[in-house]
């Protein structure tokens, strides 16, 4: 993050109604506010347009000289291309039910948070130079000139946005402005207009194949590390198999569960649990990201990080693919593999090895999710648990907003909490299941 406000200033925000149009508020970078710009070195590393250093405070952005004809050329691609985007557009009646769902608006107090109004921030633009009314009528009916404070503000609001899609949920004609997001932010692209948290990541995935940048041999000594903080902690000796071929399941996570507290606690449950029900896997260390930061950057990004997956599945030989928890993975995963890189006939319909179920759920992606293949475990008694060992703890649960939202995955993450704790406690009713707050760790 740029340098930060004082805590005290950043607290003072009010939901009053604001003292000038929206239209007419150019954004205030105040530090503390926004992240860093893309590095030009990590665009280039993807062949983005317009690589360069730079930082959204200057006062110039380096644009090249026809970037409005850029940016109006991709908007016309992508209201041909994508239905959803088109209908997005034209369909909101501005009923507000998703006004104050937004994380970001409830913590800011900014109205162009408000799911709504960042929508209208592409909308306005849209109809100015896609509508007839728009072209005739200006800002009458909400059209306005493509500018570079407009510019400057779909940066500023588009990457505030986690595309959790809370706002969705409530919305009556399921206006997703998630998609709106992508699309918002396909079109800063255009221009080289990323951020660091988001474009590094990207570049070192498609580079090394995962967002940390971890080298092959890196990935297999943090593994063995781990094996060796079991054996010391259980006695047990775990030795894991690394991109071996003819193994029955691909096992794929997400990087930080490699790398980094609190990820690599969960790989060791993987680790200790696999190796208790002798199961036949193999991680990889070229498949090894299955977490996308391509999603926050545009679908033709996502989709080329997406790739290794089933290509490594397909090298390897494996019968199907079981997946870690990480949120956008399994939205990408669920929503988005199959269409991209499907069908993936050359696997099997996922059925576990240790209780027979079939993963009919899993028939297309052919790739299950860590908490389905465990939550049917305990339902067959393949695992003995003593709940008691964790009485003293009180145990709650945040829902991942994309497991919860994009895969309808709340019964299983339940179901084994409930077995392993005597003292679980739901949050509030607005704070759960598909209603669930984001954590703000998407990006
Ligand atoms: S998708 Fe999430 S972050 Fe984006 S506007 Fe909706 S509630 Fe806010
Ligand atoms: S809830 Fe849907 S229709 Fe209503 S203002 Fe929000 S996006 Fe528009």
């Amino acid at each position: 993050m740029a340098k930060l406000t004082a805590k005290e200033e950043m607290l003072q925000y009010k939901y009053d109604v604001p003292a000038t149009d929206w239209m007419n508020t150019p954004v205030d970078f105040k530090p503390g506010t926004f992240c860093y710009g893309a590095k030009g070195k990590n665009l280039e590393a993807v062949d983005f347009p317009n690589a360069r250093d730079w930082s959204p405070s200057d006062a110039d952005w380096n644009l090249p000289d026809n970037w409005q004809e850029i940016i109006l050329e991709g908007m016309a691609e992508r209201l041909a291309k994508y239905r959803s985007f088109r209908l997005f557009m034209d369909v909101c009646v501005r009923c507000g039910a998703c006004a104050d769902k937004c994380h970001f608006y409830m913590g800011s107090g900014d109205p162009k948070n408000m799911p709504v109004l960042r929508a209208e921030l592409l909308r306005s633009v849209y109809k100015r130079y896609f509508t007839t009314s728009g072209k005739l009528f200006g800002h009458l009916v909400g059209a306005r000139d493509l500018t570079e404070d407009v510019l400057k503000e779909w940066w500023y609001y588009f990457y505030q946005c986690t595309e959790c899609r809370r706002c969705s949920v409530y919305c009556p004609y399921g206006i997703d402005q998630a998609e709106i997001t992508i699309m918002g932010r396909e079109l800063l692209n255009l221009l080289g207009l990323n951020i660091e948290w988001i474009a590094g990541p990207v570049a070192n995935c498609y580079l090394k194949g995962n967002h940390v940048g971890l080298e092959p041999q890196g990935i297999v000594s943090n593994v063995e590390f781990l094996c060796e903080d079991i054996e010391t902690i259980t006695g047990k000796v775990i030795k894991p198999s690394f991109n071996r071929k003819g193994a029955e399941i691909l096992f794929v996570v997400p990087s930080g569960d490699l790398f980094a507290e609190p990820g690599i606690y969960a790989c060791m449950g993987y680790l200790m649990l696999f190796e208790q029900l002798g199961l036949d896997y193999t991680l990889s260390t070229y498949a090894s990201e299955g977490g996308n930061f391509g999603f926050f950057t545009s679908n033709e990004m996502a989709k080329r990080l997406n790739a290794k997956i089933y290509a490594e599945a397909k090298r390897l030989g494996v019968k199907w693919i079981l997946g870690g928890e990480c949120g956008h993975m399994w939205r990408v995963i669920n929503q988005y593999m199959d269409t991209w890189h499907g069908p993936a006939d050359f696997l099997e319909e996922p059925v576990s090895p240790i209780t027979g179920t079939k993963f009919t759920n899993a028939k297309s992606t052919k790739m299950v999710h860590i908490t389905e293949f465990t939550a049917d475990l305990i339902y067959h008694n393949k695992i003995k648990l003593d709940p008691s060992r964790n009485d003293h703890l009180r145990v709650t649960f945040h829902d991942s907003c994309n497991p919860a939202r994009a895969m309808g995955l709340m019964e299983e993450p339940r179901y084994i909490i409930n077995k392993v704790c005597n003292h679980f406690y739901e949050m509030p009713e607005e704070t759960i299941r598909e209603k669930t707050l984001c954590c703000g760790s998407g990006s």
